[in-house]
């Protein structure tokens, strides 16, 4: 399967039709429990001596297609599927860390990720230590004994920034740690982080990866790659585990490893689980995953190249426009584009930017984005609300800076929206 390119396997992977019925569409299957065959395949499968299906607070059919068609198209080894993009975070996480262990994440993070990683994290007794990611040497000195992951965004939300994954990756790889790669905004089919190093990435299924703007889901893919054996930083993976009758899951199951691990005991003790529904719905969306991008991206593109012209504008950060100090990394991170969100400051501060927001008739203003539908947001009254005026200002976030999620609609459109919008916040 994973010769097949990659319009092919967004409907494929993961997928035959069902063993069951023939069914040719994947079924949801709306079930808690699985019938063990006898006592004995029943021990079989807690063992982990034998894969199958338990409970669905663990796996269930439907999830596990969606998990083996995202690992597919990012090129994983294995993948798990969660309840949210901020469950996937805190399971990528969770067999990496202990009290006392920090990360090192990325200041150009989704508002929502910073106040994770600066605020409840510590309730586990996590940390994180924020550095701006182009600045390869403050990242290489950040990390300390207790670092344990190297975290940021391919595509970065609000602000349109790319990360400079293949600098990033030869950093990690020199610390010897993983690095987590959110790759929501540019979901693999513009950007695939295991190419240029990544050990893992997340996503919020939420956005693109669904497209519609109907589930919440999340999703942690494992390159397969990394070596959790080598530091003797990685116990969870490494050592006998506890919770798991002794069993050291990197020597057991070498690339599949962390996303047993994920399965075993992350799904397991966390209960971060995706409902088969919310699978079947991402299942969809996922099929037209390549053709929704084209239009986003030819959309952004015009409809940024407008702004960028129109004098009510300050500035536009889409990495698309040749103007933006990040327009050198789209040939190498994501040549096929910049994405379909961006930033624009407009004229007249605070007050045109709420004005803009009540004046927008096809834009909706939601704390969404990657809809077929276009998104408007002022972040620093929503999204970015609880960071400090600075952490804003460093996340691309500023008073005067709304964020657009460009949808798939007729790029004249949304056009004429703004502008009869701009008309009114700017009068
Ligand atoms: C939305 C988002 C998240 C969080 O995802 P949820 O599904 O809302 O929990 C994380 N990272 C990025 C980049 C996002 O856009």
């Amino acid at each position: 399967m994973s010769d097949y390119s990659f319009d092919t396997l967004q409907i494929h992977a993961g997928a035959e039709p069902d063993p069951a019925t023939g069914a040719r569409q994947v079924p949801i299957y709306q079930t808690t429990a699985y019938v063990f065959k006898d006592a004995d395949h029943a021990a079989r499968l807690f063992n982990l001596q034998e894969v199958g299906y338990i409970y669905s607070r663990l796996t269930n059919p439907t999830v596990a297609a969606l998990a083996n068609r995202v690992a597919a198209l990012e090129g994983g080894a294995g993948a798990v599927c969660c309840s949210s993009g901020h469950a996937a975070q805190i399971m990528a996480l969770f067999p990496l860390m202990g009290p006392g262990c920090n990360i090192i994440a990325s200041t150009r993070l989704y508002g929502g990720t910073i106040t994770q990683f600066s605020q409840t994290i510590k309730r586990f007794g996590w940390s994180a230590k924020f550095v701006d990611f182009d600045d390869l040497a403050a990242l290489e000195a950040a990390v300390d004994d207790n670092t344990r992951a190297i975290f940021c965004e391919s595509i970065s939300n609000p602000g349109g920034y790319i990360t400079d994954l293949p600098a990033v990756a030869k950093v990690a790889d020199k610390v010897g740690l993983p690095l987590i790669v959110d790759n929501t905004l540019a979901t693999p089919y513009l950007c695939r982080p295991i190419e240029h190093g990544a050990t893992l990435v997340v996503h919020s299924l939420t956005k693109y990866m669904t497209g519609n703007g109907t589930v919440t889901g999340g999703a942690i893919v494992d390159s397969g790659k990394f070596d959790w054996s080598a530091s003797g930083k990685f116990p969870s993976l490494s050592d006998p585990e506890p919770a798991y009758h002794g069993l050291k899951f990197h020597e057991a199951l070498g690339p599949m490893a962390f996303t047993f691990h994920s399965i075993a005991v992350g799904l397991r003790d966390l209960g971060m689980t995706m409902n088969p529904q919310g699978a079947h719905y991402t299942l969809m969306g996922i099929e037209t995953l390549s053709l929704r991008m084209e239009r986003h991206i030819q959309n952004a593109r015009a409809v940024a190249e407008w702004l960028e012209r129109d004098p009510r504008v300050e500035f536009v950060t889409y990495a698309g426009l040749p103007s933006s100090p990040w327009h050198g990394r789209v040939a190498t991170v994501c040549p096929k584009g910049a994405g379909a969100l961006f930033t624009v400051g407009v004229k007249g501060g605070y007050e045109a930017c709420v004005k803009l927001v009540d004046n927008l008739k096809l834009f909706s203003h939601v704390a969404n984005l990657g809809d077929t539908r276009s998104l408007i947001i002022h972040s620093a009254s929503t999204t970015h609300r609880q960071l400090t005026p600075e952490q804003q200002v460093a996340a691309g976030a500023a008073p005067n800076v709304v964020r657009l999620s460009i949808g798939t609609e007729d790029a004249r459109d949304i056009i004429a929206d703004l502008d009869q919008a701009l008309t009114k916040a700017t009068a």
